[in-house]
């Protein structure tokens, strides 16, 4: 028997998985897929955590703010790749140069060096997918109107083929090589091509001022070579947050998996859950479809974490919406959509309701359903990741409580 089997293995679940094997427990995590990371830019944001903790039945609201920020620390503690103080926002660069606030970001897209910059050298892979230079050399005017913008073009020997093919290279691809041996000899080359220009700017009497390189598709986080490589450069390179996919999001998603399976974790991906055995309020057994035949798994406790509608936990028909592992009850809201399109939109906060410890509840009764149940990240109802910008916070405070009580 397993002390704790988490379903889904996103942000939420493997920082449940993480923290509950780091005190011992035997978790097993069975996720269909990937999770939402792999999307996202890698970036966690918080929101305001002040308000968000007096905003009724908001997951911050439930756990309350010292389980917030425990989540925050442990995550840092855990990942010192990952910078930014709490409740302290940083500057991060959209795919399109824009600046926007963020909570804890990955090493290096840290772009508050920006501010006090006179020349902006723009990086430009010759070719690269989803990265358009003019767009972004005119934003980066606009927010940095104190600076010259001045792209840099080049094209790598290891993409000559694909470019001879047709074939897209995207930021994904850029990262993958320059984590390479032959990659991150090309990177210095790169980088150091652009150290005798900058050299030439900085000795024009006309360009005294600090000179930034911003740089698309590196994604230096939990890579020592690329780190390295630009620690020696005598300017700050800012690097740029992406379009889906994301390498940030997808280095995070690996260092996640890498340390939930040293800390002794197993998990099963690619696998779905067919079948709960439930007695009483208690869930028992497991029943999962991998590799053409059914395996059971029973547990002391069990974690939902499979991501709400985008993670695929719940499946939303015309005619009804359903949580797909143990047909738990949703809160969904009365109004489907608003008008304005890039306001509050009230599907996204469908979920499961849940009491302070996270169980799920029937708050018409205000009974707990299942007493070995939590559930956690997006699964949780009531809140709204794109409006109140703490998607990856509610993921790490619940994934944190959950592994800690489990
Ligand atoms: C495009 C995009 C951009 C984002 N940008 C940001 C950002 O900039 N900042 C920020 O803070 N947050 C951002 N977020 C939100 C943040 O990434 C999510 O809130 C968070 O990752 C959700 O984590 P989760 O673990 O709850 O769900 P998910 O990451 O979706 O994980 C759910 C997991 O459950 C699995 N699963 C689903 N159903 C089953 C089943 N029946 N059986 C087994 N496994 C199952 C899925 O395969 C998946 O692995 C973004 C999200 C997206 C989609």
């Amino acid at each position: 028997m397993w002390d704790g089997i988490i379903v889904g293995g996103g942000l939420a679940g493997l920082l449940a998985g993480i923290r509950a094997a780091e005190r011992g427990k035997r978790i097993l995590m069975i996720s269909e897929g990937v999770g939402s990371l792999t999307y996202s830019s890698g970036v966690i944001d918080f929101g305001n955590v002040a308000q968000l903790v007096r905003q009724d039945k908001h997951p911050y609201a439930l756990l309350g703010e010292s389980i917030v920020r425990n989540g925050a620390d442990y995550f840092q503690a855990h990942f010192p790749d990952y910078h930014g103080k709490w409740r302290e926002v940083q500057t991060v660069l959209t795919p399109l140069g824009s600046p926007r606030k963020a909570g804890f970001i990955p090493n290096g897209l840290n772009a508050q060096v920006l501010h006090d910059a006179h020349l902006i050298v723009l990086m430009a892979p010759e070719g690269m997918k989803d990265f358009f230079p003019k767009v972004t050399k005119a934003n980066l005017e606009r927010a940095y109107p104190q600076c010259v913008v001045k792209v840099h073009p080049f094209r790598l020997d290891a993409f000559e083929s694909w470019h001879t093919l047709g074939k897209p290279v995207n930021g994904m691809d850029y990262t993958k090589y320059w984590r390479s041996a032959s990659g991150t000899g090309a990177l210095k080359g790169v980088v150091n091509s652009l150290n005798q220009e900058l050299d030439e700017a900085r000795s024009d009497p006309a360009d005294p001022g600090k000179s930034v390189v911003v740089f698309p598709g590196l994604a230096s986080a939990f890579s020592n070579s690329i780190k390295e490589v630009l620690s020696d450069l005598p300017f700050p390179v800012v690097e740029m947050t992406a379009f889906p996919p994301s390498a940030s999001g997808h280095k995070l998603y690996d260092a996640l998996k890498e340390t939930f399976g040293a800390l002794g974790g197993e998990l099963m991906v690619g696998t779905g859950v067919k079948q709960v055995e439930i007695q009483g309020k208690r869930c028992h057994k497991i029943i999962v479809k991998s590799k053409g035949k059914d395996s059971e798994f029973s547990a002391r406790s069990f974690v939902l974490a499979t991501g709400g509608v985008f993670g695929g936990g719940i499946e939303v028909t015309p005619e009804a919406s359903k949580e797909m592992v143990f047909g738990l009850p949703l809160y969904v809201p009365d109004e489907w959509t608003n008008s304005e399109f890039l306001g509050d939109q009230p599907y996204a906060r469908i979920g499961i309701e849940v009491d302070r410890e996270l169980r799920p509840i029937d708050s018409k009764l205000n009974e707990v359903i299942l007493e070995n149940v939590q559930v956690i990240g997006r699964m949780i109802a009531h809140w709204d990741p794109w409006v109140e910008h703490c998607g990856g916070g509610v993921s790490l405070a619940s994934g944190w409580f959950a592994g800690e009580t489990m």
